[in-house]
């Protein structure tokens, strides 16, 4: 990674209220594997007020995964968002609302670079379970075959395990 930020916010000069900002990158420019592809679309609001900067994102993501089940490569939707607030220098954060997530900026930081939270933000939005769909068959145990492409024959002897579980609590 560059030391320049893909999306980067200029506090500087920043007049009070609201200023809207949008921002595209490559998912490596911030430091995202293969997993993500297309462009990162960010939406992001600012809400500056004299005592902090309140700042609400909007991810748009697409991830490319293989399913856990079929092992097909498959596109999903990643989108998310977060708001953060950000006080300058060594003001008390006293007053702050417990549940807010905060950053403290040094007096002298002119800028707000969103990439590490966008990145972390995203990384969550990763399920733990990957299928290219819901009911995905995935393969056929027995012959190999791709369940959701093509229908065997061994499918009519082999049942369900969790009806085979059923099964053995009946016989008991
Ligand atoms: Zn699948
Ligand atoms: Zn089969």
């Amino acid at each position: 990674m560059g030391s320049l930020a893909e999306f980067r916010i200029n506090i500087s000069k920043l007049s009070e209220g609201i200023h809207e900002y949008r921002f595209e990158a490559e998912p490596s420019k911030i430091g995202l594997d293969e997993r993500f592809c297309g462009t990162i679309k960010i939406a992001a609001k600012i809400d500056k007020s004299v005592r902090q900067i309140f700042l609400q994102a909007e991810i748009q993501a697409e991830g490319s995964f293989f399913c856990d089940r079929c092992l097909d490569n498959f596109h999903q939707k990643m989108n998310t968002e977060y708001s953060m607030v950000f006080v300058q220098g060594a003001r008390s954060t006293m007053d702050l609302k417990r549940e807010d997530e905060i950053q403290v900026l040094s007096a002298d930081k002119n800028y707000i670079d969103l990439d590490d939270d966008v990145r972390q933000y995203l990384l969550l939005t990763v399920p733990q379970k990957l299928l290219c769909k819901e009911e995905c068959q995935g393969f056929c145990p027995t012959c190999g075959v791709n369940k959701n492409i093509a229908s065997c024959t061994c499918g009519a002897k082999e049942a369900d395990p969790r009806w085979d579980t059923l099964k053995k609590l009946s016989h008991n």
